[in-house]
């Protein structure tokens, strides 16, 4: 009778190839199968959870949630069972045959591309975790039972073939029993100890007990409810690497246990590299909500700012309502309230990290210091705590790693300095070089070089720090009082009449193309600069109009001039002498177009070499 009832199904094609890899694996790690069926138990145990909070025709609704291992050396068979959601005829069929097919296609060209074993141990991220048994076994066996009292047992087998069966099933409880037959070579699965040691290794934070025979195998005291000062560091670390499976120790961790204004726990980690690539068991951001010990959601983004998604971990909290629906959850006053009570606390471990740690808070400033920047750009109202968190290079720093804090800053500020100044460039080598930076340098005055796209962004919401106003070297409303070199050999400030030629000179050639020609006050060692008049689009924000767009115009600016600088002093003499000569123009061109490049707004570079063979034909004429 059970024959004629027993239909048999194809896989989809992808899991068909899928099984056939795993079928003929030699990995080594088999182990991980054990895992994924664990870590299928656990989420189906959860979601009866949240379904208990709103109905209450569940089957066996007193029946304890947990897990149970069971190996019977006799037959060579391992059966795991859970007291979970259970599935229905339909959703074996759904679940197990066909809705991975999209995880298996991207498993598999994961599989092709990188050919290293890893891959395997991360089946899991793909949503085919289940089919990972088929590494240790020769048949499988699922026999499940839905929660919903009206559906009966059903159970699926397969040999990891292409094809599987279906048909009914006298199982009379709730939730779902794999049975496993081992194959010969994967015996070992059989053994206790080394069951235990499987299960202690990669779920032991599983919320529910997990048996072995008699005993429980895994620590299962949720490890955030546990009190901070009795968890070693090591449980923490071993906790990161179950949610995460990244295969670093977390940067740091933070634990927290609160009982006013709301009662909740969190445990939080910042992991050590920002791109854990794709090896990571978390697929989205976000942190695990639990309500009373009930799952709630894998990725909650209401408690935290965005820019601070690079944070993992877990809330648990007394004081959400059991009904809450998922949707509903960021509305509620608990979760604002539980959100600032975190932020605060990341906020103020990082703070303590930069103080007492330096070495390690630039760890997390190398791999973390964008986000920072973002909080700024984006949260105006984080924006004065966040601003002691960050870091610059500067013309006074030196290495790899931006050092210089704005409150190292204002701490070696002159007497008579009253502003933080910047410079915008592409990157640490160009800010270096900036005409822009002369005047500072003669005055010993410190400039921060600001080289992230992001940093312009920051300054939107950071126009002062400790009361003491940023300022662009570039910005036209700049005025330092002249210096006088000291330097008894420098050159002489080219006469007023002179230099009124030159200037016309520079106007007529450049034209539209800039909105004046004046003289400087700040340059020393340079030629000229370009400043922005005032109320233009700051040149960060340019450059990114440059590179997001390809017909990007080169905006218009002031040109200054240095009056002393040898170049200049020669152009005016040839004006007196030789005024026709095509070596005058060609140079302007040239040194408005330098003027572009150190600024990094120069649409195209490669375009002025013709112009410097031309130049350099013109210098070497005399000397054939
Ligand atoms: P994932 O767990 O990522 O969804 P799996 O391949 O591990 O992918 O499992 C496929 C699906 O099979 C699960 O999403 C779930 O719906 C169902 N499933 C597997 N094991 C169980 C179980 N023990 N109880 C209930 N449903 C299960
Ligand atoms: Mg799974």
């Amino acid at each position: 009778m059970a024959d004629t009832s027993s239909e048999t199904y194809s896989f989809q094609a992808e899991i068909q190839q899928l099984l056939n890899i795993l079928v003929h694996s030699l990995y080594t790690n088999r182990e991980i199968f054990l895992r994924e069926l664990i870590s299928n138990a656990s989420d189906a145990l959860h979601r009866l959870q949240f379904e208990m909070l709103t109905r209450s025709d569940v089957l066996d609704a007193d029946v304890e949630l947990g897990v149970h291992i069971h190996a019977d050396k006799d037959t060579g068979t391992l059966t795991i069972t859970d007291t979970g959601i259970g599935m229905n005829r339909d959703e074996l069929i759904q679940n197990l045959g066909t809705i991975a097919q999209s995880g298996a296609a991207s498993f598999l060209q994961r599989l092709q591309e990188t050919q290293d074993v890893p891959a395997l141990d991360v089946i899991g991220q793909f949503g085919v975790g289940f089919y990972s048994v088929f590494m240790v076994a020769d048949k499988v066996t699922v026999t499940s039972r839905s929660f919903r009292p009206d559906d009966e047992g059903w159970a699926w087998m397969s040999d990891g073939s292409s094809t599987y069966h279906i048909q009914p099933d006298d199982k009379t409880t709730r939730g779902t029993t794999i049975t496993i037959s081992l194959k010969e070579d994967a015996h070992e699965f059989l053994e206790p100890y080394r069951l235990r040691q499987i299960v202690k290794k990669h779920s032991d934070f599983i919320a529910f007990p997990i048996t072995i025979g008699d005993e429980v195998a895994n620590q299962q005291t949720a490890i955030w409810r546990r009190p901070a000062r009795d968890v070693p560091d090591d449980d923490y670390n071993a906790f990161y690497k179950q949610l995460t499976l990244d295969f670093h120790d977390p940067l740091l961790h933070l634990h927290i246990a609160s009982d006013a204004p709301v009662q909740f726990y969190s445990v939080l980690f910042i992991p050590e590299k920002a791109d854990r690539g794709i090896l990571s068991l978390r697929t989205d951001h976000g942190l695990k909500l639990y309500a009373r010990k009930v799952l709630i959601q894998d990725y909650n983004k209401d408690f935290l700012p965005n820019y601070l998604r690079f944070m993992d971990g877990v809330v648990d909290s007394e004081d959400l309502p059991l009904n809450v629906a998922r949707e509903s959850i960021q509305t509620t006053r608990t979760i604002k309230r539980i959100g600032m009570s975190i932020k605060g606390k990341i906020l103020g471990e990082l703070e303590r990290l930069a103080n007492d740690e330096p070495d390690r808070y630039l760890a997390f400033w190398q791999e973390f210091g964008v986000f920072v920047k973002e909080g700024i750009a984006t949260e105006a109202g984080d924006a004065e705590r966040l601003s002691h968190l960050l870091r610059f290079h500067s013309s006074l720093s030196d290495g790899e790693t931006p050092t210089v804090a704005l409150n190292d800053y204002v701490s070696r500020m002159k007497d008579d300095q009253e502003h933080i100044y910047y410079v915008l460039a592409d990157n640490v080598r160009s800010a270096a070089h900036s005409p822009h930076l002369d005047t500072f340098h003669a005055r010993d005055y410190e400039v921060l070089y600001l080289t992230d796209t992001v940093d312009s962004f920051l300054l939107m919401n950071l126009s002062e720090y400790d009361n003491k106003p940023l300022r662009n070297v570039d910005d036209a409303g700049l005025e330092l009082p002249d210096i006088e070199p000291g330097d008894e050999s420098a050159a002489p400030r080219l006469e007023e009449e002179p230099f009124e030629a030159v200037r016309r000179r520079f106007a007529d050639v450049l034209g539209e193309r800039v909105t004046g020609v004046r003289e400087s006050h700040m340059l020393t060692e340079n030629p000229v600069r370009l400043v922005t008049p005032e109320g233009q689009l700051d040149r960060n924000v340019q450059r990114v109009y440059r590179m997001l767009d390809q017909d990007f115009e080169v905006p218009k600016k002031n040109l200054e001039l240095n009056r002393r600088h040898p170049l200049i002093h020669n152009l005016s003499v040839l004006l007196q002498t030789d005024a026709e000569a095509e070596i005058i123009d060609q140079t302007i061109e040239q040194l408005y177009e330098n003027a572009l490049l150190v600024d990094g707004i120069h649409p195209n570079p490669a375009a002025m070499v013709a112009r410097i063979h031309k130049l350099m034909e013109l210098a070497t004429r005399r000397s054939e």
